[in-house]
Formats: structure tokens, sequence, C-alpha cells
């Protein structure tokens, strides 16, 4: 029987892949975040690795981010230096961590690299967000992480709470349970758990997919003190891409972030983010085209200040569209009734 991740191979390996050196970060880039209830400067460094495991396995079926990784594994020495490339342009106090896969993967980000990289934005930053599997968290090094001065959050794509969506849906391949153990590890040390929730995975409905979050909110918090919503959007060379090809996807309505956030708003003591990206475009979350530069811009207002006022007034024509799809995509069987 072939599985989700003989497809994705299938998929993968038909990929033209852009050669890129092992000393240059896949991106830097700036922002906002929030911290201890303000809006602070954030920066992003995304380091090129071998890539994640488990996307050489076949991996996750909206994941793209594997086609950014090194041709060759980078050495101690290639990763410092694509750090060493951006460490002068880190300002303000949080430095988030990303690999395209775990930071904590010593397959990825070796130990000496990962450790002169801590020390380094533990004398600069004030908390250093890491992304990781969870089967990377282990007491071994989540020791050796916060012992830098900053504070540590160890940052988990859980996706949702629901295993069999995790699963067969988005072929994760790990538990809920594994989640909760990490965050019972990492808790151990100090070190705080953001949870990254996907909005609308492929073979879903939009209602299915909101009632998903909203449940998926609930059962994270007590273990996650932000908790990220990712709306899915279209990456190349993934099942998702297929499906979008077909017509046989379409990613999330605006309107229906808006509704779980208006939905989860002040039922957790979590804080509750999202970034839209590629809002407003056929391959990532949209309404009409016409309103959604307003929607992304109230979504990002709201993950910084958690201000749910922030969506008072936004509307639009659309709606309708949108609550007729909640009413009628069941009968397609997900199809998407309108693009
Ligand atoms: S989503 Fe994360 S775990 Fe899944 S294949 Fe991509 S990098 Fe790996
Ligand atoms: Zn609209």
């Amino acid at each position: 029987m072939t599985g989700l991740s003989d497809v994705m191979l299938d998929i993968r390996k038909r990929q033209h892949i852009k050669p890129y050196p092992p000393t240059e970060p896949v991106g830097f880039w700036t922002g906002e975040d929030l911290l201890d209830g303000k809006t602070v400067k954030s920066n992003t460094i995304i380091f090129r690795t071998k890539g994640c495991f488990w996307a050489q396995k076949g991996g996750c079926t909206m994941c793209g981010y594997t086609y950014d990784a090194a041709t060759s594994p980078p050495t101690v020495d290639d990763i410092l230096a694509q750090y060493r490339s951006v460490e002068d342009r880190i300002e303000g106090s949080v430095v988030k961590l990303f690999t395209s896969g775990s930071f904590f993967d010593k397959s990825e980000v070796p130990e000496k690299a990962r450790d002169e990289i801590l020390s380094s934005i533990g004398k600069k930053a004030s908390k250093i967000i890491i992304e990781t599997r969870p089967e990377f968290v282990t007491d071994k090094a989540m020791e050796a992480a916060s012992k830098h001065g900053a504070r540590i959050e160890v940052a988990i794509g859980l996706e949702t709470s629901n295993d069999r969506i995790r699963n067969e849906c988005i072929n994760k391949n790990f538990l809920f349970e594994d989640f909760v153990r990490a965050s019972e590890t990492a808790k151990r040390h100090g070190v705080t758990t953001k949870a990254y929730l996907l909005l609308k995975p492929p073979f879903l409905t939009e209602k299915d997919a909101m009632e998903d979050i909203f449940r998926s909110v609930l059962d994270a918090a007590p273990y996650a003190g932000t908790i990220s919503i990712n709306l899915c959007n279209v990456q190349r060379g993934t099942i998702v891409d297929d499906l979008f090809k077909k017509n046989a996807y379409r990613p999330p309505w605006l309107w229906s972030i808006v509704e779980v956030i208006k939905r989860v708003h002040g039922k957790t003591n979590s804080m509750i983010m999202s970034d839209p990206l590629a809002a407003g475009q056929a391959r990532g979350p949209h309404n009409c085209y016409e309103c959604d530069y307003a929607f992304a811009d109230a979504i990002r207002k709201y993950s910084t200040t958690q201000d749910i006022h922030v969506f008072d007034g936004l509307a639009c024509d659309c709606r309708l569209l949108w609550e007729k799809t909640l009413a009628l995509e069941g009968w397609t069987f997900g199809s998407p009734l309108v693009y």
C-alpha cells in the first residue's frame, strides 16, 4: 500500500533543487513579537542545514522547506559562518532560531555550533525561541540550552491536538503525548513551550479545519504559553501543491482565522498569535482578494497586542460566500466550492 510518505518521496524526487553554499543562511529578518505583554523587536535566523530528517523520509504533506537544505551537511565552521554573517544585525530582545527542521537535531546543528551560537545570543537578547520536533527536546539538550543567560522557548510544530489529523492528513509522525512529554521536559529546565498549529491541512473541509483548531488551542494551552496558528499556504513540491493544481485544495479563508481567534480569546492563559504568510495570494490564505490586506493587518495587530477589538468593523461582502462554504463544503467531500 502506498502511504503519504511514499507519495511525498515521489514528489520530492521530481523537484529541481537549487544548490546552495553551506555558509549562507536561508534567511534573516527583523520583525515584532510580544514579550511580557509588550511589543518588542524580534530577529529571525533560518540556518541552512542538511534539512529535516523527517522530510528526507517523505515528511509532512504541506512542507517545502526541505528544498532550502544544503546539498552536503554543513560543518560546525559552516554553521558558525552562517551565524557570523548576520550576528551584527541582531537588535532587540527576541531571537528566533529556525533550521527548516530541528535546531536541536545534532545531525543538523552540531552541539559545538549550537552552544557557541546560544552563548553569543544569550549576551545580546533576553529570549531565544528555538524550533524543533519534540523528539529532540531531551533533558541534556534543555540543560545545555538554558545556561546562556537568555530565556529559552522551544517552538514545536504540533499542528493539531488530533492524532488522526496530524498523522493521516499532515503525515507528521508523532503523537500529542510526544508533544506533552517534550513540554514537560522543557519545563523541568525552566524552558517554555510555543506550539504551532496548522489551520486547514489537506483533506479537511473549511468547517472541520476551524473546529480542529478551536479544539487544539484548548488542548495545547496547558502545555504552551504561546500558541501560533499558521495558516496553510501552498508550497511547491508538496501534496498540498499537487491538490491545489488539481483544484482540490484551497488555503483557508481569513474569515476563518478571525472567527477562531474570537472563539478562543479569553478562554486560555496562552498568548494566541498568527502571522498570515502569503495572505491575499491564491497560494496563501485569502478571502476575496479585496479585503485580504485589512484582514491580515488586523490579525498581525492582534498577535502583538492580544486586543480583540482590532477585529471590530472588519467587513466585506465576501462573508456570505465564506458562510456558504462552511455550510455546503461537506457535500463536496472537502473539494473547494470557491477559489
Ligand atoms: S513540517 Fe517540520 S517536521 Fe514536517 S517535514 Fe517540514 S520541517 Fe520536517
Ligand atoms: Zn472580501
